[in-house]
Parts: structure tokens; C-alpha cells; sequence
């Protein structure tokens, strides 16, 4: 059974301990009746929703799967009850835009409360978080009129979001698209098959409210003419527009999450933002899916870690190399021997990690919104600028190596679907590759993020970490990693201008080498806050070990990038 605790301690310590939310709040006046008190009760309730109504789905959702049935679409038993307390909970709404009935809370504590949505059912929230990204990127872009009519109903979740991008011979690479936005009045006729489209049709809402990408007619090719539109199931009450879900697919997890092929056949859409500026208006909402995905893998390793806990309470095999421990049962703990230990700490520490990594964006987002001053807006930019990428492939992909060593710590038993354990390693698989694969999102950050500006961006966070360098004892091992990442960085930029190959080729290291140094300047941060208590005593144990076993990954990872593009590129395209 794959039961979920939120937890709610640990997302407190980041929030106040770590980041000092309520000093960031009171600073932001769109923040500034929010404190711990009111934070707490909010955590608790999503913590409540998520275990009690959300959590409890989870293994016989994706054992049923979704269903399609001569076009119409069904989410499995129990998810519309289910999915009825989140949207009238408000909980879809919680960090949207208050002029349209939203709650406006600010994205360091919405944070936490998609992690408890993501890892209590992650194929539950895939029907509504896609809301979540459209209702931002309409509210960022669309006409007042759009505004007025989505907005309200989309964070009230009586309609759904989604968004169509992909095609079956265009995914990465947008520019490829062929559907097309033919004028007609007001509104343009969108005509094309789009694939792979989550939540594009399902039963769950009484309106389902589609983002196209389309072409308009004489668009100049490639990225730079693609249009946006919106495009919903229903134009008004009872009038179906003119598109429908061909099939859904059968999937390797998240299998109670619908994805459709669509079929639009001049369906009736309405432009959002300028002609040919669509992908840029997009990015909105792929940023705000990518932090959220990145939050995704971070809930199912979470959950793959409670699953795997529990387990180890229970089995005894083996005997402690020092003597046995329970020498009155036949065996001992599987806890006393390191390698189980490995596996579980190692969890702890990309975990918690991730928690204060999502959580300091999040901080970094209000910030960039809501900030009064002109400067830190822009810095805090920088910062998600720079991070975006790193949250969804750093995250994602410790999400699927915790929840591997989830299933390891089971043993045999990790491979037996009652476990759970094989579901979640299913379910976190999807989130490396959408979104933007992880490989593209490495290459976002070492070619756009880092190597575009010479290394400008990075420069100002590796600044950003020396000036607080958290616990003195981690300090010098600190120290050194930041040194490595810079004097790496320099190499790349420096090196880079001779080869056009090497971004591509050290992307995915660099990305991970970032990603680590990252963690450790939080970790040695919350070592030097860890409180004086149990809790506190646990933090500063599991800061060491990310110290001592996971940060020296680093220097491999150096070693590998100055090893260029050479042996990566010279291999012949037809001997693969
Ligand atoms: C379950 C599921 C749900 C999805 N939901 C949605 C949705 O709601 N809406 C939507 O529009 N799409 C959705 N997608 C599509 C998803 O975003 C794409 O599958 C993904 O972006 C990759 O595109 P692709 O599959 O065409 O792979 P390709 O683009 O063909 O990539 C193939 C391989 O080549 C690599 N590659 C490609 N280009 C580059 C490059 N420039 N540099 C380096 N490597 C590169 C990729 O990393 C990958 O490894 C979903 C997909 C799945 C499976």
C-alpha cells in the first residue's frame, strides 16, 4: 500500500528556518498578511488532502488505467470525487492571479503544497496542474475579454487546462509544426493532429480549455511563425467545438493520467498574444510546468522514500558486521548494513535537498514579481533564469534515482507490484523526458544560461552562495566544490569558443555539477540552522553524508567535461 505522509516538519524548516519566509513576506505587500501561523494551517490541510483523498487512489488508479471509449474519455473510479475536493478546496487556484478569484499565495509555499499534489497521485494532479500553467500563460498574455471568461473558471478548476504542442513528427524541435489557424472573423479555424496531449480530454470538467500551437497562413517557417490559441471543448454551454480525442496511450506509468491524440478540425480558437510570438508566449507556461515537473520528481522520490522506510522498520536478513544487534531474532535489521544505509540516506539527501532547492526558487519567483525595487526584480530573474532548467532535470532525474534505490531496498520484493515501489519508478520516468527532455534542459543551461552571457549569470549566484556559507565545519569542503564550479565554468567558456560541439557534449555533466554544488551550499545552510533537537541533530548527520558521499561526485563530473567533444562526436553516424 503506497501511503503518504506530507512532510509538513521538514517543508517548515526550509520555509522559516532555511529562507526565512516570513521576513520575505512581510517585505512583499501582496504577502504581507501571510505568516507562519496561517502557513502551517494551509500546509496542513494540503497535507490532510493529499493523504487522506489523494494518496488512497493511487495504486488502483493506475491498475485500472484511463479510459477511452468511441471518443469519449474517462478518468478512473473514484478520481471526480477526488479531484472535486482539490478544485473546490481552492487548491488549484492557490498561487494564481487574486483579480480573478485566485488565492495569490506566494510560489515558496505553493511549492510544498505540489509536492504533497505530485507525490501523493501524481496521475490525479496530472488533470490539474496543466490548469495551473494555462491560467498563468492566458493571464500573462490573452485580451482582457479571454481573461475575464477563463480565468475565473480555470482556477476554480470547473474547466481544465492543457496544452498542445506536440506533434507526432515535431516534439523537441517546435519549429517543425504543421497545424494550422486559418482567419475567419474574431477567431481562426485550427485544423491538425497534435499527440501525446495530457489531460486534453477526459470527464472530470465540465470544460477542457486547449493552448495550440498553430501556423497562421503565409508564416514565415521554423520557430519564428508559430501563433498561440486557445481553444476550448465547449464553445458555449452544451456546443462541442470542433475537435476530439482520437485515442489515449498505453503507458509505461502515470497510466490514471489521460494523454490524447486530438484531432482539430477547424476548431473554433481565439489568439493569445501577437502573430508568430507564440512560443515565447508558451515559455510561460513550459517555465512554469518545467519548475513544477522538476517538484514532481522531488514528490514521487518522497514517496518512494516513506515506502522504502517503512520497510526497512520490518525486515530482518543478515547479521551486523560488529556482532548482531537483535540477538534474540534470527537476523538483524537490514538497516545494519551500509549499503541499505547508502541507499537511504542517499535519498534523505538528494530529498531534502531538492525540498530546499524547489522552495529557494519559489522565493526567487515572488521575488521577481513582487519585489519593490527594480534590482532585486532583476536579480531574482536571473536567478529562475538560471535555475528553471536545473530544478526540472536535477530534480527529475534524483527523482528517478531515489525511487530505483526505493525499489532496491526492497529487495525482490521492490519488483512486485503490490509494493508499490515498481509503480513510482514507473510514474517519475515521465518526468525526465517531458517538458523538454532533460538532455535539452542541460543544454538550455550550459548554451543559453551559462555560455551566452560568458558566464555572467552563474558568476552572480556562485557570489550569491560566498556570502553565506552556512556551516563553518562544511566550509572548507564548501569552498572547494565553488572553486571547482567556477574555474570549470571559465574552462567551458573559454573552450567553448573553439568548439562548437562542447556545450552539447559536457551539458548533461555540467548541468549535474551545478545541480551539486547547489545542494551543497543549502545543505551546509540548513546544517548551520538545524535546531537543537533531534530533528536539528538528523539535518546536521544528513549534511555530512551529502558532504562526504554524494558532493565528491563533482570532480569526476570536472574531469569528464574537460574531456571535450572529441570522442563524443568523432564516432560515424552510420556505425551507430
Ligand atoms: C506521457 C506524456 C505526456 C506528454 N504531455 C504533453 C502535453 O501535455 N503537451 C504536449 O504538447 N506534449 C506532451 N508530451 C510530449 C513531450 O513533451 C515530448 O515527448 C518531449 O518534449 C520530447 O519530444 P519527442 O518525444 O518528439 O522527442 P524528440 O524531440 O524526437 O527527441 C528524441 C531524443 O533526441 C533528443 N534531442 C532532440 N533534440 C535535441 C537537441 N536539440 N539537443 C539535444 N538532444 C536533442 C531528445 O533529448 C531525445 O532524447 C508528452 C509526452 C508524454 C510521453
Amino acid at each position: 500500500m503506497l501511503d503518504y505522509i506530507a512532510p509538513v516538519e521538514d517543508m517548515q524548516f526550509v520555509l522559516f528556518d532555511l529562507l526565512d519566509a516570513e521576513s520575505e513576506w512581510r517585505e512583499m505587500a501582496a504577502f504581507s498578511e501571510i505568516d507562519r501561523d496561517i502557513a502551517r494551517v494551509i500546509l496542513d490541510e494540503a497535507g490532510k488532502l493529499s493523504a487522506k483523498v489523494m494518496a488512497p487512489l493511487n495504486q488502483s488508479a493506475d491498475a485500472e488505467g484511463a479510459h477511452w471509449n468511441d471518443g469519449e474519455v474517462k478518468a478512473p473510479t473514484g478520481f471526480d470525487e477526488a479531484f472535486r475536493e482539490l478544485t473546490q478546496g481552492g487548491w488549484l487556484g492557490v498561487s494564481g492571479n487574486a483579480d480573478y478569484g485566485a488565492q495569490g499565495l506566494p510560489k515558496m509555499l505553493t511549492a510544498s503544497l505540489e509536492e504533497m499534489f505530485w507525490g501523493s497521485n501524481s496521475a490525479l494532479y496530472l488533470y490539474g496542474t496543466l490548469t495551473v500553467g494555462a491560467a498563468i500563460c492566458i493571464d500573462a498574455h490573452a485580451s482582457d475579454d479571454i481573461k475575464s471568461t477563463y480565468l475565473p473558471k480555470l482556477y476554480t478548476g470547473e474547466w481544465t487546462g492543457a496544452m498542445a504542442l506536440t506533434e507526432s513528427h515535431a516534439g523537441t524541435d517546435l519549429g517543425l509544426i504543421r497545424t494550422t489557424a486559418k482567419p475567419d472573423g474574431d477567431a481562426y479555424l485550427i485544423t491538425g493532429t497534435k499527440i501525446f496531449i495530457t489531460s486534453g480530454d477526459h470527464d472530470l470538467a465540465e470544460n477542457i480549455v486547449h493552448l495550440v500551437l498553430a501556423r497562421l497562413p503565409e508564416a514565415p517557417s521554423g520557430s519564428r511563425g508559430i501563433s498561440l490559441f486557445v481553444v476550448p471543448k465547449f464553445l458555449s454551454a452544451g456546443t462541442r467545438n470542433g475537435w476530439s480525442s482520437g485515442s489515449i496511450e498505453h503507458k509505461m506509468g502515470v497510466r490514471a493520467s489521460a494523454t490524447s491524440v486530438i484531432n482539430y478540425d477547424d476548431a473554433i480558437g481565439y489568439l493569445v498574444g501577437e502573430p508568430n510570438r507564440g512560443l515565447e508566449c508558451m515559455f510561460t507556461m513550459m517555465n512554469y510546468e518545467r519548475l513544477s515537473v522538476g517538484i514532481q520528481g522531488l514528490g514521487l522520490a518522497e514517496l518512494a522514500y516513506q515506502n522504502a522506510s517503512r520497510y526497512t522498520r520490518e525486515r530482518i536478513q543478515g547479521r551486523s558486521a560488529s556482532g548482531p544487534l537483535n540477538p534474540d531474532g534470527p537476523a538483524d535489521s537490514i538497516l545494519v548494513h551500509p549499503d541499505v544505509r547508502r541507499m537511504m540516506l542517499t535519498q534523505r539527501a538528494y530529498i531534502e535537498g531538492g525540498r530546499a532547492l524547489s522552495t529557494f526558487v519559489g522565493a526567487a519567483l515572488d521575488r521577481a514579481k513582487w519585489a519593490t525595487d527594480a534590482e532585486t526584480r532583476q536579480a531574482s530573474q536571473r536567478i529562475v533564469d538560471l535555475t528553471t532548467p536545473v530544478v526540472k532535470a536535477f530534480l527529475t532525474d534524483r527523482g528517478h534515482e531515489c525511487s530505483v534505490l526505493a525499489q532496491q531496498v526492497f529487495g525482490g520484493h521492490g519488483y512486485i507490484v503490490e509494493n508499490g515501489a515498481e509503480q513510482i519508478v514507473r510514474d517519475v520516468r515521465i518526468a525526465q523526458i517531458y517538458e523538454g527532455t532533460n538532455g535539452v534542459q542541460a543544454l538550455d543551461f550550459a548554451a543559453r544560461k551559462v555560455l551566452r552571457d560568458g558566464g555572467v549569470a552563474l558568476g552572480d549566484f556562485i557570489e550569491l552562495m560566498r556570502s553565506d556559507m552556512g556551516d563553518p565545519e562544511l566550509s572548507d569542503d564548501l569552498n572547494a566544490a565553488i572553486d571547482r564550479l567556477e574555474s570549470v565554468a571559465a574552462w567551458l567558456v573559454e573552450a567553448a569558443s573553439n568548439d562548437v560541439e562542447l556545450a552539447g557534449a559536457a551539458s548533461v555533466d555540467m548541468l549535474d555539477l551545478f545541480g551539486h554544488v547547489a545542494f551543497a551550499w543549502l545543505w551546509s545552510r540548513m546544517s548551520a540552522v538545524a535546531p537543537e533537537n533531534e530533528f536539528g541533530a538528523r539535518k546536521k548527520m544528513v549534511a555530512r553524508f551529502f558532504f562526504d558521499k554524494l558532493l565528491p561526485k563533482i570532480y569526476a563530473l570536472d574531469a569528464q567535461i574537460r574531456r571535450g567533444s572529441r570522442h563524443v562526436m568523432a564516432y560515424p553516424e552510420d556505425a551507430f
